[in-house]
């Protein structure tokens, strides 16, 4: 089938490299000039495990092409997807402004039937929004005669596994009441389907809301475990321990109830701002998602304030190993990443950070310039050389079992702040290092 993708960002990206891959015809649009051209040559402007590999094949056999050029794109697919940014607006709503302007360029190039996909996450009656703005711009023109649905497939995929996700969903949301769209998008979704029955038809709304509803409630699961780990602290418990005994139990899982530094990432946080704003509008009250948010901008401070009362406050000209930075391993997403709000706050205090992290160093670099207080290495261990304490930020694989010996001997004191809870314990015990970490009594 013939498939255009508007947006190649995380979600679009991957979204159409995997269309590719089984054989569709992929055209993705972008308005960022610099991007289509990188992305043409094959290279990728994102980390995301697998997606180089399928991409330049894809490339190779002629079944995807990036383009800026609207109307090329529009006549190309059957299938319109709009995946491009909601990031949020200045009171915290979903900011539509980028999937209206894909609406309208849709608008003004359509031709003969389509079914126009919302894959970005949307809130509810956007698809009724897009139809809407669509349909205007239509009614605007002479000429050309278009039909078309607008339909929600909203995208579950996580970064760092975004390639096999897209290839092996969990489920399919297809929000619509358009038989012929249902149609098309089961044919598009075939090679997927295989192995069991995954496409879910739904109306649009309850499509719209379904994604908000299972971010928020992953998004939940953090918040709670990490309420419990702050009152482990207090109470002189070890929230691991607590972790193992619920998560035992089938209806609680162990999945999402890893005590840290709070969520980031592109979605979590504004994907749970965006449904309290949602409901505020029509005067809701979410009171369990407004603790979540609570819990999580807090959790953010806890292992300053952890550091900081180490220090006895006193943080002017100390320096701090960081080992990672992205919002979470296997990616170099930097949005709302934990990193970013311990940082400014050690740097607000007085003290320089050396950080390292596997794959978010370029986008670091993007985001703040090297200075005085902040000195990007090239490795873990360059990371750690005259610094007065390592702090774990992201639980990246390789910062697991490390080399203890060489940490003591590289840093000034040996002192781990590990807001991951990667480390034993028992095990800095024997190694001989103070050691704090997120709700079990620190080692002295
Ligand atoms: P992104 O910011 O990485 O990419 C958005 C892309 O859209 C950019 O390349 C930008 O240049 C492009 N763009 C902006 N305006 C455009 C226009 N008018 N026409 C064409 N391209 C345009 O965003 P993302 O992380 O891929 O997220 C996209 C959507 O998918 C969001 O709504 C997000 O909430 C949702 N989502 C994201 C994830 C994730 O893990 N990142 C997962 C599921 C859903």
């Amino acid at each position: 089938m013939k498939v255009t993708i508007f947006g190649t960002g995380y979600v679009g990206l991957v979204q159409g490299a995997v269309l590719a891959d089984v054989g569709h015809e992929v055209v993705c649009l972008d308005i960022d000039q610099n991007k289509v051209d990188r992305l043409s040559r094959g290279e990728v402007p994102i980390y995301e495990p697998g997606l180089e590999e399928i991409l330049k094949s894809s490339l190779l056999n002629g079944n995807i092409r990036f383009t800026s050029d609207y109307g090329l794109a529009t006549a190309h697919g059957d299938v319109l997807f709009i995946a491009v940014g909601t990031p949020p607006d200045e009171n915290g709503s979903a900011d539509l402004k980028y999937v209206l302007d894909v609406a309208s360029s849709i608008g003004q190039e359509i031709d003969g039937y389509k079914v126009v996909v919302n894959k970005s996450t949307v809130p509810v009656g956007t698809a009724d929004k897009v139809r809407q703005r669509i349909g205007d711009i239509i009614s605007q023109r002479s000429g050309k005669t278009a039909s078309f649905d607008v339909i929600s497939n909203p995208e579950f995929l996580k970064e760092g596994s975004a390639v096999n996700d897209c290839l092996r969903p969990d489920r399919i949301i297809i929000g619509t009441d358009s038989e012929r769209a249902e149609d098309v998008m089961r044919e598009l979704y075939a090679p997927f389907n295989r192995n069991h029955e995954k496409i879910i038809v739904m109306d649009t709304r309850s499509a719209e809301l379904t994604k908000y509803a299972a971010n928020c409630i992953l998004a939940t699961k953090i918040s709670f475990i990490n309420e419990i780990a702050n009152l482990a602290d207090a109470l002189g418990a070890d929230v691991e321990k607590v972790r193992n005994g619920i998560g035992s139990d089938p209806r609680i899982g162990y999945e999402f109830i890893y005590p840290g530094v709070g969520y980031g990432g592109s979605c979590f946080p504004k994907d749970v701002q965006a449904l309290i704003k949602t409901a505020e509008d029509i005067g809701f009250d979410t009171k369990v998602l407004k603790a979540v948010e609570e819990r999580n901008n807090l959790q953010k401070t806890v292992l300053f304030d952890k550091i900081s009362s180490h220090f006895s406050g006193d943080l002017k000209g100390k320096v701090f190993a960081f080992w990672g930075l992205s919002f979470k391993p296997n990616t170099d997403d930097m949005r709302e990443a934990p990193s970013r709000v311990l940082m400014k706050a050690l740097w607000d205090a007085g003290a320089v950070v050396k950080a390292y992290d596997p794959e978010a160093m370029q986008e670091t670099r993007r985001i703040y310039a090297e200075s005085t207080v902040l000195e990007l290495c090239a490795s873990k261990e360059l990371a750690l050389e005259g610094a007065d304490a390592l702090v774990i930020l992201t639980e990246w694989k390789n910062f697991r079992a490390p080399n203890f010996e060489l940490i003591k001997k590289k840093l000034r004191t040996p002192l781990i702040f590990d807001g991951r809870n990667i480390y034993d314990p028992g095990s800095m015990l024997r190694e001989g290092f103070v050691y704090h970490s997120i709700g079990r009594p620190s080692i002295f």
